[in-house]
């Protein structure tokens, strides 16, 4: 459904909207906002809305720093879990002169599913997104439930702050198709989608605001970090990938095994795993999740029905639509990771590469078998020599390099708790 920007402000204004709130991703996934009543908001749903581009990582520079971010009228939602008052909208980005910015990572994506779009083909994807709801203990982030996997005694916090998420989601119009407590305790996960990838990392976003949003009404904090703590589960963002074709589902199979074209993509991804990470994997602390033992990859090997693997592949009695690429976590730009993870699978379609044989042992043990990188460092000398460093906008994977190069040394020279702890004591 395609509207003009100004039809979708005539639309909000009649419908009780009160305020518009303008969304910009920035390069780390983390969205920032401009909140305009929406009597003000007319000229900018026409000629874009301004802002400081400076203050935000790497856009522009500070005598550069007037940009433009348009509404895109296919991603608009309501706060129903508010007063539905504000309606909060997706932007693109351009400079001044109106050239479109390549470090905007939706607009990255959107010219990624393009290119993809005109070779005639069409991806659907869904995420499975695990978070933790934590309470804060004197500055202290500690657990907020003891609860188990698929717990079922109503002593979560599934059972105030739950019901109220789930039904804000479906207020918002996001396809989820499932929701549980996970393994660790405050844990839980929500399945997304399927959907068009750009659509699906606009409401990975929305899904991440509107979870932190309504646990801070409970006192509670969402958090999306990879692996808040030591010792249990760390949480995933296991993404799940099909290709279409002439409205035909290339990876569709009743036999119990997975199609040609599944495997050139299986292929692919795993080929580029190690620089996918950059993106799948984008903190420091992601590397802390990417550990054995925590149904968390760290060997570059699939499988059927296997959690410790990369990619696994889901499988309802004998019937495979999907493979399931289990390095990502809920840190990642979902627009950056999507658009690598497009690029790679593309890659996949294109040179036709076997993939190794499928694995059923534990993948923790398979000690000869190619690893996840061990560190972020790790991952980003991997995407520079890689085929994504050329395949994506080189501006932005530059930006992006430098921006996680400084976070990793700021790691390295900073001064953290463990150290304090162990060698305050023994030194
Ligand atoms: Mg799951
Ligand atoms: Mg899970
Ligand atoms: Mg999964």
């Amino acid at each position: 459904l395609e509207i003009e920007p100004v039809d979708l402000w005539r639309l909000l204004r009649a419908s009780g909207v009160k305020y518009v709130k303008f969304l910009i991703v920035d390069i780390n996934g983390v969205p920032r906002s401009e909140t305009v009543p929406i009597d003000m908001a007319k000229d900018l749903f026409i000629d874009g809305m301004p802002f400081d581009a400076s203050s935000i990582p790497l856009y522009s520079t500070v005598n550069r720093s007037d940009f433009v971010a348009y509404v895109d009228p296919r991603a608009v939602y309501i706060e129903h879990w508010q007063d539905g008052k504000v309606a909060d909208v997706f932007t693109v980005i351009s400079d001044i002169s109106d050239k479109p910015s390549s470090l905007d990572p939706r607009r990255v994506l959107n010219d990624t599913l393009e290119q993809v779009r005109s070779k005639g083909y069409d991806f659907l994807m869904g995420v499975e997104v695990e978070f933790f709801v934590v309470k804060e203990d004197n500055g202290k982030p500690t657990l907020a439930d003891t609860g188990v996997y698929f717990d079922g005694w109503n002593v979560t916090v599934q059972s105030q702050f739950m019901k109220e998420l789930i039904n804000a989601i479906a207020e918002a119009g996001i396809n989820y198709t499932k929701i549980h407590h996970e393994v660790a305790p405050s844990q839980y996960e929500i399945n997304i989608g399927a959907y068009d990838p750009l659509r699906l990392a606009d409401q990975v976003i929305y899904f991440k605001i509107m979870a932190k949003d309504i646990a801070q009404k409970y006192g509670l904090k969402a958090t999306f970090m990879p692996k808040p703590f030591w010792g249990v589960n760390g949480s995933g963002a296991h993404t799940h990938i099909s290709v279409w074709k002439d409205g035909k589902n290339l990876f569709q199979s009743n036999t119990g095994k997975i199609t040609e074209e599944c495997g050139y993509a299986i292929s692919a991804i795993l080929g580029s795993a190690r620089a996918l990470s950059s993106f799948v994997a984008p903190l420091v602390n992601s590397y802390k999740r990417l550990v054995p033992h925590y149904e968390a990859p760290t060997r570059i090997v699939w499988g059927y029905a296997n959690r410790s693997a990369m990619v696994r592949i889901p499988q309802y009695k004998m019937k495979i639509n999907r493979f399931e690429y289990r390095h990502p976590d809920p840190s990642m730009n979902p627009y950056l990771a999507f658009a690598a993870m497009v690029k790679a699978v593309m890659k996949g379609l294109e040179e036709r590469r076997e993939p190794p044989p499928p694995t059923d042992d534990i993948a923790y043990e398979l000690t000869n078998a190619p690893e996840t990188p061990a560190t972020l460092e790790a991952t980003l000398n991997e995407l520079s020599k890689s085929f994504l460093a050329t395949e994506l906008p080189s501006e932005l994977v530059n930006a992006y390099m430098r921006v996680k190069q400084n976070e990793w040394e700021d790691y390295l020279t900073n001064v953290g708790p463990w150290e304090k702890t162990w060698n305050v004591i023994t030194q």
